[in-house]
């Protein structure tokens, strides 16, 4: 081949990468785009080149892509990244046809051995992950999710402890546990079945979840057992709120799906990480013995442990 085609060819290769290649310098500008040219992934960036990524993106955003293109730069080797991106947060790429959806991108960044316009840069491989994105969130909602309630899991408030824990043991903020069990479950099941039990174990889930604040984490301990974990709330406080859900669910007419006579209870033991604690099985075995006492003293109770 002559020197021409091989030119035409290596052209053509650069022009048919699939995925977007910018060239990136120190001081955020872009000075080249080749290949992501398929619309079904990609906007088109090429209004980018000459511009700064400050000139382009909001602030927060900006900032973000040029302290990764110096790590890059100081590391002296391969960077990879994984951020979001939209149309929206690019201008003048608003009406450029692509992806509608905000899209997720995995960024392979190297630095480029010789000065690009007097400055030192990287190159910048952005790769459209979004989908691999969306499935691993999806994986993860699945193993925190309870399936019968749609509540998070104990697993899930297992890890949650022990962060909360951790936070505990920097700032001391008040974080409390709440731990409950429907009473004599079983005798609903035995007297209207598994299913209706199953409703009712839903039906609690959505009373209770409706009484508790956002920053609150609602999960199923495991059967007919639930916990609360309460962050910045103190033991008093926690103690409220438990007497507040025993009187909710007590209270509630279950007549409709049961039949006559039909209620059902709760028990509950709420304690609180104290500075003592040296991990957070002692928390959990506070508030299970305080439930536990609640059970001894005729149900349908809280007991606080102090
Ligand atoms: P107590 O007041 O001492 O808690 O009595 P209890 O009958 O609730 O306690 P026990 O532990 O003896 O029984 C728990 C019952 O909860 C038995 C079990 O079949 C029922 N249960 C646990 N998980 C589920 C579930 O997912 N669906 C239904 N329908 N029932 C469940
Ligand atoms: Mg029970
Ligand atoms: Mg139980």
């Amino acid at each position: 081949m002559s020197v021409k085609q091989d030119l035409n060819l290596l052209m053509e290769m650069l022009a048919a990468l699939p995925d977007p290649v910018f060239v990136l310098t120190e001081s955020g500008r872009y000075v080249a785009l080749i290949g992501g040219h398929d619309a079904r992934y990609y906007h088109d960036g090429s209004h980018l080149v000459d511009f700064t990524l400050h000139d382009v993106m909001p602030k927060e955003k900006a900032d973000w892509f040029l302290h990764e293109i110096r790590r890059a730069i100081e590391t002296e080797g391969l960077h990879t990244v994984e951020y979001a991106l939209g149309s929206k947060d690019l201008k003048g790429s608003e009406d450029i046809s692509g992806p509608a959806e905000e899209l997720w991108f995995e960024g392979r960044i190297q630095p480029i051995s010789s000065l690009v316009k007097g400055e030192r840069a990287v190159v910048w491989v952005a790769r459209n992950i979004t989908e691999r994105h969306q499935m691993q969130a999806e994986l993860r909602r699945l193993s925190e999710q309870d399936e019968l309630t749609g509540i998070y899991n104990r697993r899930k408030l297992m890890e949650e402890l022990e962060e909360k824990f951790a936070e505990f043991k920097r700032y001391h903020h008040a974080t409390s546990l709440m731990i409950f069990d429907l009473d004599h479950f079983k005798s609903i099941n035995d007297r209207f079945g598994h299913i209706a039990g199953d409703k009712v174990l839903r039906i609690v889930t959505r009373l209770c979840a409706a009484q508790l604040r956002e920053q609150d984490l609602f999960c199923r301990y495991g059967g007919e057992e639930f916990a609360v974990l309460l962050p910045n709330t103190s033991l008093k406080d926690a103690g409220r709120l438990a007497e507040r859900l025993r009187r909710c669910i007590g209270e509630h007419d279950l007549q409709g799906l049961l039949g006559e006579n039909a209620c059902v209870t709760l028990s509950a033991g709420v304690s609180t990480i104290r500075v003592s604690d040296s991990d957070i099985e002692q928390l959990i075995s506070r508030s299970d013995n305080a439930l536990y006492k609640a059970k001894e003293k005729g149900r349908n109770r809280v007991v606080i442990e102090e």
